[in-house]
């Protein structure tokens, strides 16, 4: 399955970077991805494998909901951001995982 382009998550369009170059820069960095939300950008490794890159995609989508539900308002919540969405992300990606009915229930506008 392709890796979107682009999504949409609250008012913003992100652009989705899985370019070459743009992986060889994260794998310089030792990264799989990562997300910037002044530039509505999310940049992932492409040639890893496909949990993984779910997983980091799932990750830097978490950080965006994240910064834009101002979480970080919350006060002392940011220096935890990156521990908290680590934990989350692999949690939600199994939960969809192994409950594809969940997903359909959970997806489907109406009742
Ligand atoms: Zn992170």
């Amino acid at each position: 399955m392709t890796i979107p382009s682009s999504l949409v998550l609250g008012p913003h369009l992100y652009k989705v970077d899985c370019s070459h170059d743009t992986a060889l820069r994260l794998r310089a960095d030792q990264r799989r991805g990562d997300s910037h939300a002044d530039s509505l950008l999310i940049r992932l490794d492409p040639d890893c494998p496909h949990t993984i890159a779910a997983e980091t995609l799932l990750h830097e989508l978490l950080h965006m909901c994240w910064n834009q539900a101002a979480v970080n308002d919350i006060e002392g919540v940011e220096p935890h951001e990156e521990k908290i969405v680590a934990a989350l992300s692999p949690l939600i990606l199994e939960l969809l995982r192994r409950n594809p009915d969940l997903a359909d229930y959970l997806l489907k506008e109406e009742p």
